[in-house]
């Protein structure tokens, strides 16, 4: 994966600038005291994460879309598997996945919305 793509930042949850330092503290996304913590800014390149005041708001929209898309995934899922089954099973595993991958989409939401509105700068990688 070519370290320039921003696909590069959002999966390996590196700097959208710099595509070096750590988003996130913690690199163990279900250490639930820790898995939501990131460093006001970047370690290696000195880039706010949170441009202004409020800008995380922005990535409940981006975890709205993942959590829509895990939801329908986990529907098709099921209903592949067991087709004469009753709504609310269906209904308990979506919040089950939902909630498992809780921590992964926080994580990958904000790591969306923050390559939304920056771009990667090769001159601020070492
Ligand atoms: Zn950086």
């Amino acid at each position: 994966m070519k370290k320039e793509s921003k696909i590069y930042s959002i999966l390996n949850e590196k700097c959208p600038v710099c595509h070096e330092g750590n988003a996130f503290i913690s690199s163990e996304k279900y250490d639930l005291k820790k898995f939501h913590k990131m460093p006001i800014r970047c370690e290696n390149c000195n880039h706010k994460f949170e441009i202004e005041g409020g800008f995380w708001q922005g990535a409940m929209y981006v975890s709205y879309a993942l959590t829509v898309a895990i939801s329908i995934a986990t529907f098709v899922l099921t209903y592949l598997i067991y087709q004469e089954t009753d709504a609310w099973v269906h209904i308990g595993l979506i919040s089950l996945v939902s909630l498992i991958l809780a921590p992964l989409n926080y994580r990958y939401s904000r790591m969306i919305w923050m390559n939304i509105f920056t771009s990667y700068n090769p001159n601020k990688a070492k």
